[in-house]
């Protein structure tokens, strides 16, 4: 599955503290992340995790675009709610993209624990069915 890490900068410490608690469940999916939490994470586990732009230079945008093709199936964003971000326009538009291709998106961390437990037993399985048409219709 491909999965991506965003958390803003208040909440990197928790996405770390995360990603390291579920690091056996991660490392068995590609990984993708906005800049400075790709960095964090790669330097507090093993995990591989291929990183975007960071997020107010347009990460968020890039990791839409991926939601935009339905690629991406699982999303953990750890939004600060209680700062204002000068990229607000962005990670908007990537929530409604969310909602719009109906993909599983945690913005806090009892979400995402249950949806990466969800993910542990298989229950993610439903997108397997969405890549295969994907790549058998030559949809892009
Ligand atoms: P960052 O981006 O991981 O590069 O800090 C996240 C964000 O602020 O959207």
């Amino acid at each position: 599955m491909n999965i991506a890490l965003i958390a803003h900068d208040r909440m990197k410490d928790e996405m770390v503290n995360f990603v390291v608690a579920y690091e056996q469940v991660f490392k068995e999916h590609d990984l993708f992340a906005t800049g400075t939490t790709g960095q964090r994470i790669m330097e507090s586990t093993k995990l591989s995790v291929f990183r975007y732009m960071s997020g107010p230079y347009g990460g968020d945008q890039q990791i839409g675009a991926m939601v935009a093709k339905n690629e991406m199936d699982l999303i953990i964003f750890l939004r600060d709610p209680l700062m204002a971000q000068p990229h607000e326009p962005d990670i908007s538009a990537l929530l409604r993209l969310c909602d719009v291709q109906g993909i599983p998106c945690a913005t806090n961390v009892a979400t995402a624990e249950i949806l990466t437990k969800a993910l542990e037993r298989g229950d993610f399985a439903w997108r397997e069915v969405v890549h295969k048409y994907k790549s058998e219709s030559g949809e892009k």
